[in-house]
């Protein structure tokens, strides 16, 4: 049996969305049609009713863990998402790699992206020689897209509570970090980031790549702006926990990071973009693929939520028809008929009305031969709330994993 996830991120909308109905409910969907109609629908909280989420706690509580618990930030996720090794109890932040010039002794920052710079990963590796043992801690570093990476801090005695170095303005000095609570761990963990973005410094200004850019009339990238600590927590894989091999197909580095840090095998997808121009058949045929070997795949599709932020009602509504005809067209016509159970829900309502992720609930849709189909004849917001799943709260994956009868049973 296999188990299939299909998130599209910020799928849920609101009546106003579209003068009366949401664009889930405008949109032509004949074959998430034909699943609710065969499975079941009901109305998801992602993480608690009345709790507005974002991407990265609504994802850790899809998979079924508690995010009020686990979660300190989603810089440790983006870290795992890009690639890196991250182990729980490592600090993360996010980087800019900056333009900086020393005024009277002062790091001034001009250039909080260095003009966007495309040499990130040849200046990585001049970040990665730094030593920073004599301070007794060990970290790496990731150059990503553009100015774009994340930083990894790990030792005895680190935590998350320090401020930014990113001072987020420009024509101000590179911010020191500060502890953010009374605590040795946080004056320690403050410390170490001011001397690494002092050493990084050194290690950037004058290096090959910087001094081509200024020949060249570019902003160097001579500095490092660290922000967003997080502690990267210890989570028991859910596919220790089922005793199964887990696959994801994504574009967003947050959303293969949680996918990581569930256990699933990150799948390279060559065009799945993580916006509105992503190859949904190309997804389709990836997840048809990963079904052969994984007993779950787990698929994130974003341009949803995109849409929703740009307030853009008509490309949310063409985007979920593409969804339901290029991705699950194909999807449904590789599958074996009663060989899997398949779950179609988002991550949190992003109402183009609003421009924002809202706390209200998402439909979610059930299908497959353990599950009791219900009276519903479509797939939206409006049928998910006359569904027979009723209304819950996130943990999708553990319910998904259960009617494959997946995983252990809870008590005697
Ligand atoms: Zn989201
Ligand atoms: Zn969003």
């Amino acid at each position: 049996m296999r188990a299939i996830l299909v998130i599209a991120d910020g799928l849920g909308g609101r009546p106003t969305d579209m003068g009366g109905a949401t664009c889930l409910e405008r949109a032509r969907t004949p074959n998430l049609d034909e699943l609710a109609r065969k499975g079941a629908l009901g109305l998801m909280d992602p993480i608690a009713p009345g709790v507005r989420p974002g991407s990265d706690t609504s994802h850790l509580s899809i998979f079924g863990y508690d995010p009020l618990r686990v979660y300190t930030g989603r810089g440790a996720f983006e870290a795992l998402g890009i690639g890196m090794e991250v182990r729980g109890g490592d600090v993360c932040f996010r980087a800019n790699f900056a333009t900086v010039e020393e005024r009277d002794g002062r790091l001034i920052v001009v250039d909080r992206r260095a003009g966007r710079l495309a040499e990130g990963r040849e200046l990585e590796g001049a970040i990665n020689q730094l030593d920073l043992s004599d301070l007794g801690v060990g970290f790496s570093f990731r150059a990503s897209t553009e100015h774009r990476g994340a930083l990894v801090l790990r030792g005895e005695g680190l935590c998350a509570a320090v401020s930014d170095t990113d001072p987020h303005e420009t024509e101000v000095p590179l911010a020191e970090a500060r502890p953010l609570e009374d605590s040795e761990a946080a004056r320690r963990t403050a410390e170490v980031l001011n001397e690494f973005s002092r050493r990084a410094y050194e290690a950037l200004r004058d290096h090959p790549v910087n001094r081509r850019r200024r020949e060249e009339g570019k902003p160097p990238g001579n500095a490092l702006l660290l922000r967003g600590a997080a502690v990267m927590p210890h989570l028991e894989p859910v596919t220790e926990k089922y005793g199964i091999r887990g696959a994801c197909i994504a574009g967003g580095a947050l959303y293969k990071g949680v996918a990581r840090a569930a256990g699933l095998e990150v799948l390279p997808v060559p065009g799945a973009t993580g916006d509105l121009g992503t190859d949904l058949a190309g997804k389709a045929r990836a997840a048809l693929e990963a079904l052969e070997s994984y007993d779950f795949v787990f698929v994130h599709i974003k341009g949803t939520d995109n849409a929703g932020h740009d307030g853009d009602a008509q490309a949310k509504l063409g985007f979920i028809e593409r969804i339901d005809r290029e991705f699950f067209g194909p999807l449904l016509e590789g599958l074996e008929p009663g060989g899997f159970h398949l779950v179609f829900s988002g991550d949190h309502t992003t109402p183009p009305a609003v421009g924002e992720h809202t706390a209200d609930p998402v439909p979610a849709l059930f299908f497959g031969p353990a599950i009791r189909p219900d009276r519903t004849t479509g797939f939206s917001e409006r049928a998910a709330g006359e569904g027979g799943l009723g209304r819950f709260s996130g943990r999708l994956v553990p319910q998904l994993l259960s009617y494959c009868d997946f995983g252990p049973k809870f008590g005697a």
